[in-house]
């Protein structure tokens, strides 16, 4: 065993191992971290991808740096060699929260994957001094608390760079933090994080309150401050047009000393837009070509070759469209390059769908994104042909060519090696090690899903990984679960077309029946976690609702005995990692067409865990990966549902008025809930569903119910549960954002 943290202590304390304290221990792996970056190479090539994105939520990094540069198992031996937990050194790394949720970790999971594949491509963000914020639960209630994250053992490198950003009434200082992004055996790229150099952190109140107006105080305070109100919006704009401004001046920086020319940026650089915040770098980079002495047309033409466009969401109140009074205000630069191009649009289309202006001056970002880049992408064949036969139609129509599905992915040296630790090992004594570098190579694992060892061994390391989250969530939460019973978890952002409340209606459903004395053949734990936006009212009723039957059953000694309901507090990259491997049943019950393509899907497949879900996203693609023996699907198929919006014809009260139903939902006013949670909360929440129930929850409530039960009888058929567990795990090769990756660049990016 090498002895590299004995060494360190000594130079840098002068100390014996054992005698550091755990804080000590982690400025001691940090530094040796960082110094083992600093000695491999810089990923370098003649094309550059510059991957923009808003969000980029890496979660804490120390052990996956370990484990991308080898040395996770020489650190975590030579720790308990002096008797200490890896684990517990790795607690004191503040989670860097700088992402809402499934898209910024998208963004992480594909540098990983980028700097592991030796593919030159950093990525281009903000350095929010405040991540995400902390949920906390009061009186059964969501609050929010700011995040804070950037201490003297943060990730980020301060660098040299620097360069101005013109607005209308002011002129800042941009600066820049990097972030290593080491692959997994190979060399490093970087995460560019600007920031402004007149921030000033005391402005900041609270998680939301304060001074909107003084952009060279806070414009990199915040991810997605409160944008409920007109300097909330100009405050994003602010925000999107300093990265992306900031971006190009670095981009050209490099560019230049390469001794790249400019009018040939497009053979060098290829610019991918993560959705459509970064899209202004579309018309800041024709604004910054002209200042070259490159014409308009010729502009165009290059900014249109070097960038490429990924779609995520279909939910119209997502595609971002700015009053043009709002750029006027804030960066009246690119107003006349943005009416130029509406014109040259307008000209060659009459479809008004596709024009970029409309008729309430309002600017359709989208529609820049797919007009002057040379792809658009959908992130899940569903989510893709979506795109294609409905909600982009009309762009299709004009540029085929240019659309394309890449389905997601996700990083296994995170989400596999470091999360489920035994899984892999056993994996690797299994199969051997290909599965490292190629992900498809899990598929030997199928010889094995009929031999009895296997299955015992896979259910054991189960168990173990349930134990922990038992532990864990005891000392968090102070709810003790059945380590025997099903763990069956849904962790995400709260929204209502991820239908939370249709989960919280069969904890209702199933409440009632052992009440009335049908108790289940085992007790069920049912783990809910997930963080509303601050200013989105049904979500947070939806969380009052849970937390409120939490505790109802934790007051209830018979039904507790058979049922446990827990909300886990701040949700997030870390808790995930503790959630994952020890799952059962995996909820993803989105109404169908509306989850883009979802990637805590793959987490849980990846571990193990049998997916209970409708058809839409990446769940259609899990569903043919593993065939219809080893899911559950349920639900109306996405062509149904969105017939039922064209027509109008869904009414939530015409399935309400069913007496079951009837029932289940009346139970979210019952006097038992209301003398625990609040009136106010539970009866708006209760009058949604009825009346409007724009996710037509009730819709697919009765066979979501029905289909649940079948999982848990399911359950007790412990050899064929594991059969479905192995054929899930040797499935999930697919998944591997190398493959994401490696698709990208073979048909979009071309790096070299
Ligand atoms: C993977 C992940 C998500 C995305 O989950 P979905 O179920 O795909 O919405 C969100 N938040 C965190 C912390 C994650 O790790």
């Amino acid at each position: 065993m090498k002895k590299l943290l004995t060494q360190l202590a000594k130079e840098q304390f002068n100390k014996d191992l054992i005698q550091c304290n755990n804080a000590e221990l982690f400025v001691l792996c940090l530094a040796l971290t960082k110094r083992e970056i600093e000695n491999k190479k810089r990923i370098t090539g003649n094309r550059k991808l510059y991957y923009f994105s808003a969000e980029f939520l890496i979660g804490k990094l120390l052990s996956n740096n370990l484990i991308n540069l080898g040395l996770y198992h020489d650190i975590k031996n030579e720790l308990a060699s002096i008797g200490k937990n890896i684990s517990d050194i790795e607690e004191l790394e503040n989670e860097p929260s700088l992402g809402n949720g499934g898209l910024g970790r998208l963004a992480a999971c594909f540098l990983d994957s980028i700097a592991t594949l030796g593919l030159p491509g950093d990525g281009i963000g903000l350095n929010y001094h405040f991540g995400l914020f902390k949920q906390q639960f009061n009186d059964l209630k969501q609050t929010e608390e700011k995040n804070a994250w950037i201490t003297p053992q943060s990730w980020l490198e301060k660098t040299t760079f620097e360069c101005d950003v013109t607005f209308k009434n002011h002129q800042l200082n941009a600066c820049l933090y990097d972030i290593s992004v080491v692959g997994y055996q190979n060399g490093v790229n970087k995460l560019h994080l600007f920031d402004v150099k007149t921030i000033d952190e005391s402005i900041a109140k609270s998680a939301s309150s304060f001074d909107k107006t003084a952009i060279e105080k806070n414009l990199t305070l915040y991810l997605y401050p409160d944008d409920s109100d007109r300097e909330g919006h100009l405050l994003r704009i602010y925000q999107q047009y300093f990265m992306v401004s900031a971006g190009v001046s670095y981009i050209f920086d490099e560019e230049i000393k390469k001794g790249h020319s400019l009018r040939k940026l497009h053979e060098h650089v290829v610019i991918q837009i993560n959705d459509t915040h970064p899209t202004m770098v579309i018309p800041e980079l024709i604004r910054r070509l002209q200042l070259e002495g490159i014409s308009f047309d010729e502009a165009i033409d290059i900014v249109t070759k070097t960038c490429a466009y990924t779609n995520h969401t279909i939910l119209a109140e997502a595609l971002e469209k700015w009053p043009l009074t709002y750029l006027e205000e804030c960066v009246p630069q690119l107003v006349p390059i943005i009416n130029q191009l509406d014109e040259l649009i307008k000209q060659k289309f009459s479809n008004k769908k596709v024009h970029i202006i409309d008729e309430f001056k309002r600017v359709h970002m989208a529609n820049i994104a797919i007009h002057f880049s040379f792809s658009t992408n959908g992130v899940a064949k569903l989510h893709t042909d979506i795109l294609i036969n409905e909600e982009l139609h009309d762009f299709y129509e004009i540029y085929p060519e240019r659309f394309n599905n890449k389905t997601n992915g996700i990083t296994f040296r995170r989400w596999l090696q470091f999360t489920n630790q035994p899984l892999t090992a056993y994996l690797e004594s299994k199969i051997g090690n290909d599965f490292y570098k190629n992900a498809t190579a899990l598929e030997k694992l199928l010889d094995y899903q009929d031999d009895s060892e296997t299955q015992e061994v896979i259910l054991e390391i189960k168990q173990r990984s349930k134990q922990h989250l038992v532990d864990y969530i005891l000392e968090k939460e102070n709810i003790l679960l059945h380590r025997d019973g099903i763990f069956d978890i849904q962790i995400k952002r709260l929204h209502e077309y991820k239908r939370q409340q249709m989960n919280a209606l069969y904890v209702i459903y199933k409440y009632l029946m052992i009440k009335k004395g049908h108790y289940p053949k085992r007790p069920i734990n049912i783990i809910f976690g997930g963080k509303a936006a601050p200013a989105y009212t049904i979500a947070k009723d939806i969380i009052h609702l849970l937390l409120t039957l939490s505790r109802l059953i934790e007051n209830d000694p018979i039904v507790s005995q058979h049922l446990k309901l827990v909300m886990v507090e701040n949700y997030n990259v870390t808790y995930a990692e503790k959630l994952i491997p020890a799952c059962d049943v995996s909820e993803q019950i989105s109404l169908a067409s509306k989850e883009a393509s979802g990637t805590g899907n793959m987490k849980f497949m990846l571990n193990g865990a049998v997916t209970l879900g409708t058809l839409d996203g990446a769940n259609v693609e899990i569903s043919e990966l593993v065939s219809s023996e080893n899911i559950f699907i349920f639900g109306k198929s996405s062509q149904e549902v969105i017939e039922l919006y064209d027509k109008h014809s869904y009414r939530s009260r015409e399935y309400y008025e069913k007496p079951e139903i009837k029932e289940i939902v009346d139970f979210i006013v019952s006097d038992e809930l209301l003398s625990i949670g609040s009136h106010e909360n539970l009866s708006r929440l209760h009058h949604e569903l009825i009346n409007k129930d724009w996710f037509m929850t009730l819709l697919d409530i009765e066979d979501y119910i029905n289909t649940k039960e079948k999982v848990f009888e399911m359950y007790e058929d412990r050899k064929k549960w594991s059969k479905m567990m192995i054929v899930n795990i040797a499935k999930a090769g697919m998944f591997s954002s190398d493959r994401t990756i490696k698709q990208y660049n073979d048909e979009i990016w071309k790096l070299k």
